[in-house]
């Protein structure tokens, strides 16, 4: 017998509705379980002598055409034209109808199918709206009424009036129970998804918080370039991944020259402009591999991954250059600065802090030697 999968497909991606569509073709051959278990009443009843063989071969020569029709439905996707994609009503009614044609042959067993016309209702508890109860409740009172009425006409013998009435009232208040039931679980099945879309709401918010915790955490705030905590985080990785790997790295500091008198003379937020101008500089200038980020103050650190000491100092030679070269527009000044680097290669095995203290040491002499230069401390 039928089973429900939630509805509503429209806005899903094409692989979702693929999936969507294979999960409604398994629902429906899981489905046919239960319409073995109803079939085994039906055949029940034919061992019990309430009618002969050929009622079962009918029932089963309606259920087979009707599942391969419904299969054939979902498989061409014609089921997705439909208001409810899982045909559930649909599926129901259908079910119910070798249900009734056995009932309309069971005599005094017709009690025994119209408790099997309510089991197929139940299948349409997690999806029916109330509505598609009424549609469904009227289709199973009709056919019922239907089963009464051809056997007040063909045998009224077996017919006992007093019974059927009451059966038929019975489904009536099973039917409106059901219905109400169904709209319960709906209201359920509703708050249970603004609960679902609240919640992935939710963590969505706190995802992109959390990203922007980590950029926040790894970025200087004026120049947007990495701090010094992740530049020194990224060279401890790259010393790691050089005692497994072989190769080097080398490492510049680039300090402002007179920077002070910057600040002094064009003021602070000229300074800070200054700075931004000069992460922006290094960011165009350097290759994708190198790193560079704020390492303090008026200072900038750089990693050059791979790079050999010549070709570290041929690089920084380069961007002092565009740097001296570089006119500085502030908002009340335009301005040249200019800036000395010290340069080192990594040795290896060894602490980084005795790298920086070298790289450091190039720059107190490039200082000291005029500044605008390289120095390098092999
Ligand atoms: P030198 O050529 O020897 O490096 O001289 P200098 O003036 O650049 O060096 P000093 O260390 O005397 O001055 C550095 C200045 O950098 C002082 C400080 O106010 C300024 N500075 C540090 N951080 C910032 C900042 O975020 N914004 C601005 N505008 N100035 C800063
Ligand atoms: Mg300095
Ligand atoms: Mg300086």
């Amino acid at each position: 017998m039928p089973t429900s999968a939630p509805s509503t497909d429209h806005s899903l991606s094409p692989a979702s509705l693929q999936r969507a569509q294979r999960l409604r073709e398994k629902r429906l051959l899981t489905g046919l379980v239960s319409y073995g278990l109803a079939l085994a009443v039906t055949i029940g009843a034919w061992l019990l002598g309430f009618y002969g063989g050929e009622v079962v071969a009918v029932v089963v020569a309606l259920v087979v055409p009707i599942n391969i029709g419904l299969f054939a439905l979902i498989r061409s996707g014609k089921n997705l034209g439909f208001r409810d994609p899982n045909i559930t009503l649909l599926q129901l009614c259908l079910a119910s109808v070798p249900v009734l044609y056995a009932m309309f042959h069971a005599g005094e067993a017709r009690g025994a199918f119209l408790v099997l016309s309510l089991s197929v209702t139940m299948y349409g508890l997690f999806s029916f709206r109330t509505r598609d109860f009424v549609y469904f409740t009227a289709f199973i009172l009709t056919g019922y009424s239907t089963v009464i009425l051809l056997l007040l006409w063909l045998s009224p013998d077996g017919l006992h009036p007093r019974v059927d009435s009451l059966q038929w009232f019975a489904v009536l208040v099973a039917m409106a129970q059901f219905s109400s039931l169904a709209g319960y679980v709906n209201g359920l099945r509703g708050r249970l998804r603004q609960g679902n879309k609240a919640l992935a709401e939710g963590n969505a918010a706190l995802q992109r918080a959390l990203d922007r915790i980590r950029e926040m955490a790894m970025r200087d705030e004026l120049t947007g370039a990495y701090n010094r905590r992740y530049l020194a985080e990224a060279i401890a990785l790259e010393r790691k991944r050089c005692e497994r790997e072989g190769g080097g790295f080398s490492f510049a500091i680039v300090d402002i020259d007179f920077f002070k008198q910057v600040n002094d003379t064009y003021g602070h937020l000229a300074g800070d402009e200054v700075l931004k101008g000069v992460a922006a500089l290094l960011r165009t200038e350097l290759r994708e591999t190198d790193l560079f980020g704020r390492w303090g103050g008026e200072e900038f650190a750089v990693l050059l991954v791979g790079a050999e000491l010549d070709d570290a100092c041929s690089t920084m030679e380069r961007i002092l250059s565009a740097l001296a070269a570089q006119l500085f527009t502030t908002a009340d000044a335009s301005l040249h600065i200019t800036a000395s680097a010290g340069i080192t290669a990594y040795r290896s095995h060894e602490d980084a802090d005795r790298t920086f203290a070298r790289a450091d040491e190039a720059l107190y002499r490039a200082k000291a030697a005029g500044r605008n230069r390289v120095e390098v401390t092999a």
